[in-house]
């Protein structure tokens, strides 16, 4: 058994591996570079059109950019992925197979075998355990236990010759600790009364982080989302798949959809512009200057985030959707993984970029 590399270790997004064995091939992920640069993933022509099919953890661009760029040179393979996952991507594969639901477990052929859960980092996103001749090969996927919003199938015990694991945050602490600094910094920005912004993407923590907040600050201060985040509310916190049980308790309209205009003093904004690159949320932001800026996830090259966040108009606490370094030695040590192969982290390399086994 042969694995290989693609893209997303020791890099910026572009998450993709190849596995070759004697009879079957298959991709996991298929991501351009978060760089700016949309780096496409390491593959030959070879390999590409050997794969018999592409699974895919979820819907963010960091693991599927680089489907369309797959098909185009000559992948025909099958695309697995769950329903909430297709509904958010742009391109749609040719050739897709949804992934059940109600029976997470599929045999491709006699001896290959896949097996997901939920993650618990965006609607949609699986873990995949693959048996392939023999082998077991594991892909967390971007991984997040304990979420307010979506439910995790927590991997305990699990035994894999191979485990691709989530290893984004270089830092010790877990994430109940994180949250807490978030929630801490929002009760702080808050606390004088002045409108608070937070700039979220579209399919992703807004959600967690309008849960946490309601949970904790009750209606004192409103959460407002913005019209795209508002329909993600709607369609999702019934379902049962996806949303924690505490959420399913939750009326609508704990929340109130928000015309990403007008601003109350207490009111907490989310806004699906999570780099503020738009120029009305510019607006927004420089027509309220009383208003708190909280940033929460990782800020990238293009949009106004960065900007006001080194001129001190906006402020940085991070809210974890992937593993810790200490977290993840804590997955380590709770199953039995004969390699592990770090990913989703551009400073952590891997020992090679092929293992045979
Ligand atoms: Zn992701
Ligand atoms: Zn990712």
């Amino acid at each position: 058994m042969r694995f290989y590399i693609a893209g997303g270790v020791g890099d910026q997004g572009r998450n993709c591996f190849y596995v070759q064995g004697e009879r079957h091939a298959f991709l996991v992920d298929a991501g351009t570079s978060t760089d700016g640069m949309d780096r496409v993933p390491d593959l030959t022509l070879e390999q590409i059109r050997s794969a018999d099919y592409l699974f895919v953890t979820h819907s963010h661009r960091d693991h599927t950019g680089a489907i369309h760029f797959l098909e185009e040179n000559g992948f025909t393979g099958q695309v697995l992925m769950s329903n909430q996952t297709y509904r958010q991507i742009h391109h749609k594969p040719l050739n897709t197979m949804i992934l059940d639901s109600t029976a997470p477990e599929l045999e491709l052929s006699t001896d290959f075998r896949v097996i997901w859960g939920r993650t618990g980092h965006c609607a949609g996103a699986v873990w995949f355990l693959i048996e392939i001749e023999g082998k077991k090969l594991f892909f967390s996927g971007d991984y997040r236990e304990g979420d307010p919003f979506y439910r995790c199938d927590e991997v305990r015990g699990m035994k894999a010759d191979l485990a691709v694991v989530d290893a984004a945050y270089s830092r010790e602490d877990r994430g109940s600790e994180m949250r807490e600094e978030v929630m801490k910094t929002v009760e702080e920005m808050v606390k004088d009364n002045h409108p608070l912004l937070l700039p979220v993407p579209h399919y992703g923590r807004g959600l967690s982080i309008a849960v946490l907040i309601h949970q904790r600050l009750g209606d004192a201060h409103p959460v407002y989302m913005s019209p795209k985040l508002y329909d993600e509310w709607l369609n999702l916190a019934h379902r049962k798949y996806f949303a924690r049980d505490a959420v399913l308790d939750m009326p609508y309209s704990v929340f109130k959809a928000w015309d990403e205009e007008h601003v109350e003093e207490g009111g907490i904004y989310l806004l699906t512009d999570a780099q503020l690159a738009k120029s009305y949320s510019r607006h927004l932001a420089d027509e309220n200057p009383d208003m708190g800026i909280l940033l929460t996830g990782s800020v990238h090259g293009y949009g106004r985030a960065g900007e006001y966040l080194s001129e001190g108009r906006a402020k940085f606490t991070l809210w974890p959707n992937h593993l810790t370094r200490r977290e993840m030695q804590d997955f380590k040590e709770s199953n039995y993984f004969s390699i592990v192969v770090p990913f989703h982290n551009p400073k952590e390399e891997a020992d090679a970029d092929t293992f045979i086994f």
